[in-house]
């Protein structure tokens, strides 16, 4: 399918748009100012009128009809109000000959609960907020519902948030092996293991950069989450070699006699044992020692065969032997991650699942829509799962996860979706991620460490200035020295400028 624009650059926006129907295609471009002789293209023409105002015309052409809309705009219109405009005449049509109603509308973005919000402060009214979602953006009740709910559970731990507090992610881009279905940037221990002494070595040193530059600019260290990849990856003397630097060298942690290393006050420190092939009793007990205060243990499934086909080489069982030994060990904050509409798994299988997490009664459960990017290994073999199905999925998690007492709390989108849906965190009262929701929400700073690990700083000149990142082991290794000169360069230059504010 071709999408044609003329007379402006949004084709990235139309993109997005056009995906929400048809998300697994590829499309081709077109600038002509005529439109595309194929059968199927989406268009969007602006064209100057002799009164100094703009005519837009939008029009989808598909197999079984095309449709045309036209709308007289001022002249410098700014490019987020063109973008509504182009959605407002182009949605309804692609609703109309595809029979689709996606239910966050026309709504593309990843973050929006942030987007709820942001309408909640300028209309001054959650009310008036929701209406815009329902009307101007066609976001179903259901989906509107749910955003409120969600920014209402966020609004304390929003309000708890420490005055110049940053959350820290620390990468480790290592897996034992490649999930089917993984688009992460994690490298199995088989081709990169022999990467991990000197990785961690450069961690080390990254991490006693980004001290220097908390202490420098007063910042303070409110959550710290490893993920990756799945950091429990590492062995017992590489974990603890790790937590030992973590704390020496960015949290500054002194032992205080009782034998428990107590961190600098934190909201929140959470490592990611996803892998249940990965967590022994020993490797729990070091981060019992060493303050981490919330873990994820992950069966995605509790269908064998469809853990089998995800190419997760552990059992039901033992995801349910891990969290019960991590429960015996002390732990009283686990998260469990599912995916809805993985391959070979079906409505029944997916509810078997949601019950026996919830028979398990950890404190957060969050479930994922299968995401399909191109780096993963089933995007060339297995057609998206049923859009039907996965809605049921989603539906039958969000009514039994919150009739157990769990609240929605967090919620992306990602492209490319299974059913155009989201991921949510769920969570008992209390058992809420900070980092989770500040770093979703994009209200606190958040410092990456590591290879594949992003880097976002509140409050610059355009809001949320990106660091650029650097994704793969490798390539962190070989250009290591120079890479640090840049991000201490960018670091200082936007907290700088911060600071003089
Ligand atoms: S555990 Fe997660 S990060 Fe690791 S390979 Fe599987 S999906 Fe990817």
């Amino acid at each position: 399918m071709v999408i044609h624009t003329f007379g402006h650059h949004r084709t990235y926006e139309m993109e997005a748009l056009l995906k929400l129907f048809r998300p697994a295609e590829r499309f081709t471009f077109s600038e002509l100012p005529e439109p595309p002789a194929e059968d199927e293209f989406f268009s969007a023409v602006l064209l100057p009128e002799p009164d100094g105002r703009q005519q837009l015309i939008c029009r989808t052409a598909l197999t079984n009809g095309s449709r045309i809309s036209e709308k007289c705009l001022p002249a410098d219109i700014p490019n987020n109000l063109l973008d509504r405009e182009i959605s407002g005449l182009l949605y309804p049509q692609l609703c109309d000959l595809t029979g689709l109603r996606p239910k966050w509308g026309m709504l593309t973005g990843i973050r929006p609960v942030n987007l709820l919000r942001k309408f909640a402060e300028r209309t001054g009214s959650v009310e008036q907020a929701k209406d815009d979602f329902r009307h101007i953006w066609h976001v179903t009740e259901e989906k509107t519902q749910l955003a409120a709910d969600i920014l209402a559970v966020q609004q304390p731990i929003l309000d708890a948030a420490p005055k110049n507090g940053v959350g820290i992610y620390l990468s480790v881009p290592f897996c034992p092996t490649r999930c089917k279905y993984c688009s992460f940037v994690s490298n199995s221990v088989a081709q990169m293991g022999r990467l991990i002494p000197e990785y961690m070595a450069r961690l080390d040193t990254e991490m006693q950069l980004i001290r220097g530059i908390v202490d420098e600019f007063g910042l303070r260290i409110d959550t710290v989450y490893i993920g990756g990849g799945t950091p429990t990856t590492f062995d017992e003397a590489d974990l603890w070699q790790l937590l030992e630097w973590i704390d020496d060298d960015l949290l500054l942690a002194a032992p205080d006699g009782s034998g428990v290393r107590r961190c600098t006050p934190l909201r929140e420190y959470t490592v990611e044992a996803g892998r249940p092939d990965t967590i022994t009793r020993e490797k729990l007990q070091l981060m019992r020692q060493f303050g981490v205060t919330r873990i994820s243990v992950n069966p995605q499934s509790f269908q064998d065969h469809v853990l089998k086909a995800a190419g997760r080489p552990h059992t039901a069982q033992d995801a349910v032997d891990k969290f019960l030994l991590a429960r015996e060990m002390g732990f009283d904050n686990i998260n469990m991650d599912f995916i809805a509409g993985l391959p070979a798994d079906t409505v029944q299988g997916f509810r078997e699942s949601i019950d026996r997490a919830v028979s398990l009664d950890p404190e957060s459960i969050t479930v994922h829509c299968l995401a399909l990017k191109k780096a993963a290994d089933f995007y060339q073999s297995l057609a998206m799962p049923d859009a039907e199905a996965v809605s049921e999925m989603v539906g039958y998690a969000y009514k039994t996860l919150t009739a157990a007492g769990y609240r929605p709390y967090y919620l992306y989108r990602q492209k490319n979706m299974a059913a155009n849906l989201e991921n949510v965190g769920y969570a008992k009262p209390g058992f809420e991620s900070p980092y989770n929701v500040m770093m979703m929400d994009d209200s606190q700073t958040i410092l990456g460490i590591g290879a594949g690990a992003s880097t976002k700083v509140l409050g610059g000149k355009r809001g949320i200035e990106r660091l650029t990142e650097c994704k793969y082991p490798y390539d962190y290794l070989a250009r290591f020295d120079e890479l640090m000169q840049e991000k201490e360069r960018q670091l200082r230059e936007l907290l700088s400028g911060i600071a003089s504010r």
